[in-house]
């Protein structure tokens, strides 16, 4: 019985995960569980359901919310609050594998916490290696805790490479969708609307990430966490758009055999993977795929004109320094304030390309600097975003 702990269980990621420990309940048991504070009901219901020990919430209000819902239960779990709580989630000593799956830089410290505590971490939250990749792999050699990813393509490319190492590998193809806008011209990619982004074509995920694919951010962000993931340069990363989203990611050797995984873009695949790493174990959850059905698969170049956050992204990629942090901070707020009707679709990379010309960075910096380089693109792309916001409002 492998035990587990989510931290974001209410979220896209957190629930395909509860749906594999629901049905593989004599394999998976839930030990710890950290959500927001948006929807403590189903937080609520999914404690009743697997009786873990332990909950964390954000805030002593939310504690106490969620206390108030768990009333028909006759022993209530310890439930703690805030960064704290986080961390104590991550690093609960019967707890073998941390699902991360919060957005954005607030997974950074827990993770960082269970990696020293020598965790199996399946990595969803992808911005904690963008933002302090140099620091959190080597941090993992240190105190042997093994990092299998949950991202589709990360996942795909961790299959292919089994066991071999990054010095047999020629480059990474890197696959991505092309989102909602692949097909738009960059006069009406400029007008989209925040329903028009959401409307990702081919997986459903939380809202943060669906932007990011539509603005290829995503990839992006991917090339950078792939970069840290299996040591290897950027520049052999390529990157390529398959709209069909079926082949999730390929390794070219240097032989030029090319090995790559496939299967539904359903993301209870590669979460399934990641739990049960390095077993392989039978799935009832994941639909199988059918390659006859399937018929043809098709790829093209991303276009790096129309979305410029790729091009970015793939620039800070090859950077020691706090570069790609300033991004993923500039990014995340830029994307709440679309997201907010704030600003408009294509002023998300004209902020954070007037936050990246704007700041020194700092060279292989340490945690601290990391949390100071994350804080201040905040506040700068907040600072420019004021008079853009204004005006759109
Ligand atoms: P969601 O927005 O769906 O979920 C985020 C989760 O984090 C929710 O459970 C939310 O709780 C929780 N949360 C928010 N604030 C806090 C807090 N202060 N403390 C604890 N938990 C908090 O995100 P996704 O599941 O889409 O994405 C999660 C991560 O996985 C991201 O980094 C994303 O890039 C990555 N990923 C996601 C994929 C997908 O298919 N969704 C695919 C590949 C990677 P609540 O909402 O209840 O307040
Ligand atoms: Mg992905």
């Amino acid at each position: 019985m492998k035990r587990i702990a989510i931290l974001g269980s209410t979220g896209s990621i957190g629930r395909q995960t509860l749906d594999i420990a629901r049905a593989q309940a004599s394999e998976l048991k839930v030990v710890a569980l950290a959500a927001g504070s948006k929807n403590l009901d189903l937080l609520a219901q999914q404690v009743i359901e697997f009786k873990p020990e332990l909950i964390c919430v954000p805030s002593v209000e939310a504690a106490k919310e969620l206390t108030g819902q768990l009333g028909c239960m006759q022993k209530l779990p310890e439930i703690v609050f805030g960064e704290d709580g986080l961390i104590a989630v991550a690093t609960h000593g019967a707890v073998e594998t941390l699902v991360t799956a919060v957005v954005g830089f607030l997974g950074l410290k827990p993770t960082a916490a269970a990696v020293r505590a020598g965790k199996t971490i399946a990595l969803a939250n992808k911005e904690t290696l963008v933002a302090a990749g140099s620091m959190i792999m080597p941090m993992a050699k240190q105190y042997g805790a093994n990092i299998v990813p949950v991202d589709s393509e990360h996942s795909a490319i961790f299959q292919s490479l089994s066991g071999y190492k990054t010095k047999d590998i020629k480059q990474i193809w890197l696959t991505g969708s092309g989102g909602p806008f692949r097909t738009w011209d960059k006069a009406k990619i400029a007008e989209a609307r925040i329903e028009d982004a959401l409307r990702h074509p081919n997986w459903a995920m939380g809202a943060k990430i669906t932007i990011d694919s539509a603005t290829l951010m995503n990839k992006g962000l991917e090339v950078i966490e792939a970069r840290w993931l299996f040591d290897i340069e950027p520049e052999r990363i390529r990157v390529i758009i398959h709209p069909q989203s079926i082949l999730h990611s390929a390794v070219e050797f240097v032989d030029n055999s090319v090995v790559g995984q496939m299967g539904l873009p359903d993301m209870r695949l590669p979460i399934h993977f990641a739990l049960f790493y390095p077993e392989r174990v039978s799935s009832t959850e994941v639909p199988a795929l059918d390659l006859i059905k399937l018929g043809s698969m098709t790829f093209e170049e991303p276009d790096y004109d129309r979305f410029p956050c790729l091009r970015m992204a793939k620039e800070v990629a090859s950077k020691e320094d706090t570069s790609a942090c300033v991004l993923n901070a500039a990014n995340e707020i830029a994307v709440d304030a679309f997201l907010k009707g704030h600003i408009k679709f294509m002023e998300i990379p004209e902020l954070i390309e007037r936050v990246l010309n704007k700041t020194n960075f700092v060279s292989k910096p340490n945690l601290e600097q990391i949390i100071e380089a994350d804080e201040r693109s905040r506040k700068t792309t907040s600072e420019l975003m004021l008079p853009i916001a204004q005006a759109t409002r």
